[in-house]
């Protein structure tokens, strides 16, 4: 699973700085909201934590290399679940998943892995998630287990991977979605605490926990192939699982 990956990332919270020092580092001041509304055309910095409305279901898509228009338009047996996985190394668009899947997507929030800019037609992502509340990664889905690493508050354990915003993520239960991909949703709105003094600051991963996420990103997708590759269930496997999730969750909302 991913631990094995995380393995060479690990910051315990006895190792991790930021977590032993108690302190996050100080707020730049370009960071701290000036409470004028954010204008619409300037360049967003990599790091940034935006609301996009963009689903789960794409990046899982990508990962698994899921037909989107077959995924959506069968009903869930197994072999239909077999035959909408063309194989784990090909890759559909966000394009594509959103032709197939026309519903409308909640507002999630995301982190910007690159700048930005206004004439930019897609964002270059990853996604976070709650899972309602899901704390314990056993208790994830299994194919959301190979990409899920918790956001500080939430830690699972004492040698377990975490990542640190600045200001602090609020809840603590909230995951990212190490899958790097361009999206050509628009951003919403910045996502911003108000827990810095009298003001409020637009949350960002900093330089060094955007590159630990794009290693996890790189490090998931690599390890998924592999798990792929030696297990042949496992693609079969993880897609019968998110098949039932996506029911439930398009059940949720009816
Ligand atoms: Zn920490």
């Amino acid at each position: 699973m991913a631990q094995a990956s995380a393995a060479a990332t690990d910051t315990s919270p006895l190792q991790c700085a930021r977590c032993q020092s108690g302190t996050a580092p100080s707020l730049p001041p370009e960071q701290v909201w000036d409470g004028v509304f954010d204008p619409k055309h300037r360049t967003i910095a990599a790091g940034e934590i935006w609301g996009i409305r963009e689903s789960l279901i794409v990046p899982i898509f990508m990962l698994m290399g899921v037909d989107p228009t077959a995924f959506l338009s069968r009903p869930s047996t197994t072999s239909s679940t077999t035959s909408s996985a063309r194989s784990w190394s090909f890759t559909p668009s966000a394009e594509e998943i959103d032709v197939a899947y026309k519903k409308r997507h909640a507002i999630r929030p995301c982190v910007l892995m690159s700048d930005h800019a206004p004439t930019d037609e897609e964002c270059d992502i990853c996604l976070l998630a709650t899972f309602r509340g899901t704390k314990r990664r056993e208790e994830l889905l299994e194919i959301f287990q190979y990409v899920c690493f918790p956001i500080y508050p939430h830690v699972l354990s004492a040698n377990g991977v975490h990542l640190h915003f600045t200001p602090e993520w609020e809840n603590d239960c909230t995951w990212l979605m190490a899958y790097r991909f361009s999206s050509k949703r628009p951003l919403k709105k910045p996502i911003r605490s108000r827990d810095v003094g009298n003001g409020e600051a637009t949350i960002k991963a900093d330089a060094d926990v955007l590159a630990q996420i794009d290693t996890l990103s790189r490090e998931c997708y690599q390890l998924w192939q592999s798990k792929c590759a030696d297990d042949p269930e496992t693609l079969p496997r993880c897609l019968q699982g998110f098949r039932r999730f996506h029911e439930r969750a398009n059940a949720g909302r009816r």
